[in-house]
């Protein structure tokens, strides 16, 4: 379904009138194209406190050149080593000056570090960041994104995430917090990582509910990115299933992941194992709580929960997930802040929460597999499309992006996930959300 309002504001007439009525102008966001540009402008490194990161080498590899005209299309800084309030000044004047010139559709990134369960001025200042970053990307405007990520380790760690975020490839990832540990980013599976665009050479992904929207998205990305992608979907979506993996060089597995036997057939299907799982299939059922019959509840959570803990434990029960391996899971915003008539996918979608936060130190150590969700916001696809078109137009305008996402914005975040350098990335349940206004 278009954004007609989107288009209508980009134009003259639209512009004037949106100024005016003091309506939300959102502006057509950069996105990444495969050979296509990347930021439209240099990087501007800043430092607040006493850093002991040794970031510059991490910068110089992103590809982004120094910003020489005062118009940065990308700021990162450094607050490793605010301690204090009065380090929380130095933040402010290193920010004061430049936020306003940061490009169109430009990037902020700030670098802080885990709260200090020892130091509660230097845990206080560190979690100061987290209200600024969240405050800033409410304000910021014209598409530019803001987000804050918390080092345990080395900057090298951090490598893959900031490529992410420091590209048009997280363009509707803005306002998050995301944690770097400080395991080794590498396991032993990443050293067969491929070339720098290929990067998921040689390796096999799986991705339920593949057949279209999202997880179609994922399929295609990931393939693009040189993973063999093996395309998961019900039997009645089966000939779209049969045509995305035609088009991707991979496989269709028609199964309904519900199914008790699928675990087994998913054993079958990939018998040298795999590297990357994406639990995406998802459905909804919605009805308010008191008007839920159990028939409405008891498939919202077996699709998008019960199904995904089941094949998670008979695949690593049986060493399928090759070490280096990722899981991604789909949560949404609906588990974060709740969705009136949506109980069971609200549940649903918090338990993936309770599901990655808890597996994922095991399944790092017991198999060197790391485990992550993406929770998305609105996003443009056929699921979001049925919804009537108030409560959609509402959808698309609450968050500091004022538009909805497309399928490649989930897409982009779970193969920057999945990546062979996205090791000491684990537990995260990272938003695709525009930073909606629902939840934290
Ligand atoms: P969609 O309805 O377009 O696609 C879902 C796919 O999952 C379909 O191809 C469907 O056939 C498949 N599927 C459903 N039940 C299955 C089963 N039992 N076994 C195998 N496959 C099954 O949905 P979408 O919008 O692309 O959403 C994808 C995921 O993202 C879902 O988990 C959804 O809950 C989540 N999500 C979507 C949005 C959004 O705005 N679209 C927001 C938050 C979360």
């Amino acid at each position: 379904m278009a954004d007609r309002y989107l288009s209508f504001t980009g134009t003259a007439p639209g512009r004037f009138l949106t100024r005016r009525l003091g309506l939300p102008r959102p502006a057509a966001l950069t996105r990444h194209t495969p050979g296509g540009p990347g930021l439209d402008g240099g990087l501007l490194h800043l430092t607040a406190g006493t850093s002991a990161l040794d970031l510059a080498p991490v910068l110089a590899r992103t590809g982004l050149g120094t910003d020489e005209d005062g118009r940065p299309a990308a700021v990162v800084l450094d607050a490793t080593g605010v301690r204090d309030v009065d380090g929380l000044a130095e933040v402010h004047a290193a920010l004061h000056p430049v936020v306003r010139s940061v490009t169109t559709s430009g990037r902020i990134v700030v670098l802080g570090t885990p709260p200090d369960p020892d130091d509660h001025h230097r845990a206080a200042a560190q979690q100061a960041l987290e209200g600024l970053t969240r405050s800033l990307g409410k304000e910021t405007g014209q598409g530019r994104t803001v987000n804050l990520v918390r080092l345990a380790g080395t900057a090298a760690a951090a490598e893959s995430t900031l490529r992410f975020l420091l590209s048009p490839k997280s363009a509707y990832v803005s306002g998050q917090v995301i944690d770097i540990g400080a395991a080794p980013h590498t396991t032993p599976g990443d050293t067969a990582a491929g070339p720098g665009d290929r990067p998921l050479t040689g390796r096999t992904a799986l991705v339920t509910g593949a057949a279209r929207g999202i997880g179609e998205a994922v399929a295609e990305t990931l393939a693009r990115d040189g993973a063999r992608v093996v395309v998961l979907d019900v039997p009645q979506a089966g000939q779209d299933a049969a045509r995305v993996a035609e088009r991707l060089g991979g496989t269709a597995l028609t199964l309904d992941i519900t199914a008790a036997h699928a675990g087994r057939r998913i054993l079958e299907a990939l018998p040298d194992g795999l590297d990357i799982l994406v639990h995406n299939a998802g459905i909804t059922r919605d009805r308010r709580l008191a008007n839920m019959p159990a028939d409405r509840w008891a498939p919202v959570l077996d699709v998008n929960l019960a199904s995904v803990l089941r094949t998670t434990d008979t695949l690593l029960d049986a060493g399928a997930l090759r070490p280096g391996g990722r899981i991604v899971a789909t949560s949404s915003i609906a588990g974060i802040a709740g969705n009136a008539g949506q109980t069971n996918y609200g549940a649903a979608k918090a338990g993936i929460i309770g599901l990655v936060r808890s597996l994922a130190p095991r399944a790092l150590a017991a198999h060197g597999v790391t485990v992550n969700a993406v929770a998305p916001g609105f996003i443009e696809t056929k699921m979001t499309a049925a919804v009537p078109l108030l409560i959609r137009e509402a959808g698309r305008r609450m968050n500091s992006l004022a538009q909805g996402g497309l399928p490649a914005d989930v897409a982009e975040t779970t193969a920057w996930l999945a990546h062979p350098g996205s090791g000491a990335v684990n537990g995260q349940v990272v938003r695709v959300c525009g930073q909606s206004l629902l939840g934290a």
